[in-house]
């Protein structure tokens, strides 16, 4: 790692830490010191841990009994982890952080990343729709890719920031209702947001990040629940993806943006990428206008969703009936 250029402080290690938290029951406090603590074994966590592989005192630590359960989960179980398009055509799916990104994906393109994955061991699949998986279709042996190449401990969480200095930070882990001490010179948080709490990312760590008076969050890449009266008419549709549907978003009576794209049912709401993709300009109260066809005769419509459940063999014909479509 020629280029990681952080100043290593060894005298750093041999501080004692003036304000130690105070000894009580249940409370074991170990002290030690790194120079990279990452907190959070998903996607982000993990690449950080294999990019700093080689600097010593990195450690990562994991607060489920399980690295990357989100990635498993990843593009149905087969991780679609990039694209092999243009790069210039992924600017545009990030809206106006499009331009933050660009910086970030020209150190690390589309195909750098194939490139690394492959240097890895990992075989790769493109498809047709330039999607682009482990050629063995298993999220899997990506993570298996990563994990043997750093240090992390699962079952650790990171349960307080005690202290920020110019120096280090100290920072309190709980592991089996034991709790540590450590210091780290870098402290970096990937914890995920707060979708999908069965995998560990449970949005927690804002309220210790609040704690420390950080920015306030917002959050994005969310599929809305439906609610209300129509719930179990769209639950029915649970699983059918619409390739071609509008939708616009409207504020009171104003209109926030219109936009078209794939979009699913899913068991709670919406999802798919033309809901997610634009979820970072919801706000509360915000309404969704959806056209799931451009079919105004009902006739038309009911062959085309006929044609959709075709593609969707899993999806029994009688709940459809039940909720009246
Ligand atoms: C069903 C599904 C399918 C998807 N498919 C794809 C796909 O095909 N392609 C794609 O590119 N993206 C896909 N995504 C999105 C992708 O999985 C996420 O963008 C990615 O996992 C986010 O990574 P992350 O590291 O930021 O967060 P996460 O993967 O959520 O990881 C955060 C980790 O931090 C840990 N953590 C949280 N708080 C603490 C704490 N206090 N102490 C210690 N650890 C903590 C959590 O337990 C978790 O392991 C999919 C997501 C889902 C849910």
């Amino acid at each position: 790692m020629g280029d990681f250029n952080i100043p290593l402080r060894i005298g750093v290690e041999l501080l004692i830490v003036r304000n130690q938290p105070k000894c009580c029951p249940g409370r074991n406090i170990i002290q030690q010191s790194y120079n990279v603590v990452i907190i959070g074994g998903g996607v982000a966590g993990l690449f950080c841990g294999l990019m700093l592989q080689d600097l010593p005192k990195v450690l990562l630590l994991e607060k489920t009994n399980c690295l990357g359960q989100k990635l498993l989960l990843s593009g149905n179980g087969q991780c679609n982890f990039t694209h092999a398009g243009e790069m210039k055509e992924f600017y545009g799916h990030y809206g106006e952080n499009g331009k933050f990104l660009k910086n970030a994906f020209n150190t690390l393109s589309n195909n750098d990343l194939i490139r690394f994955f492959e240097k890895l061991g990992v075989d790769i699949l493109i498809r047709d729709d330039l999607k682009v998986f482990p050629e063995s279709l298993k999220a899997s042996d990506i993570l298996n890719a990563i994990t043997p190449k750093i240090e992390y401990k699962i079952n650790h969480c990171l349960s307080k920031i005690l202290e920020i200095t110019n120096d280090f930070i100290s920072i309190e882990v709980t592991n089996n209702d034991i709790t540590h001490t450590l210091r780290t010179k870098y402290l970096v948080l990937c914890t995920g947001g707060a979708s999908y709490p069965e995998t560990g990312s449970t949005g927690d760590i804002i309220k210790l990040l609040k704690d420390i008076k950080t920015k306030d969050f917002i959050p994005t890449l969310v599929a809305p629940d439906i609610e209300g009266e129509y719930k179990f008419v769209w639950q029915a549709f649970a699983g059918i993806n619409f390739p071609a549907a509008k939708m616009s978003l409207w504020r009171g009576d104003k209109r926030i943006l219109n936009s078209c794209g794939s979009l699913l049912f899913t068991h709670k709401g919406l999802s798919g990428p033309l809901i997610l993709d634009n979820s970072r300009y919801y706000e509360p109260n915000d309404a969704l206008i959806i056209y799931l066809s451009q079919h105004t005769d009902k006739k038309e419509f009911e062959k085309q969703l006929l044609e959709l459940m075709k593609k969707n063999p899993k999806k029994k014909k009688r709940k459809f009936s039940r909720a009246g479509t």
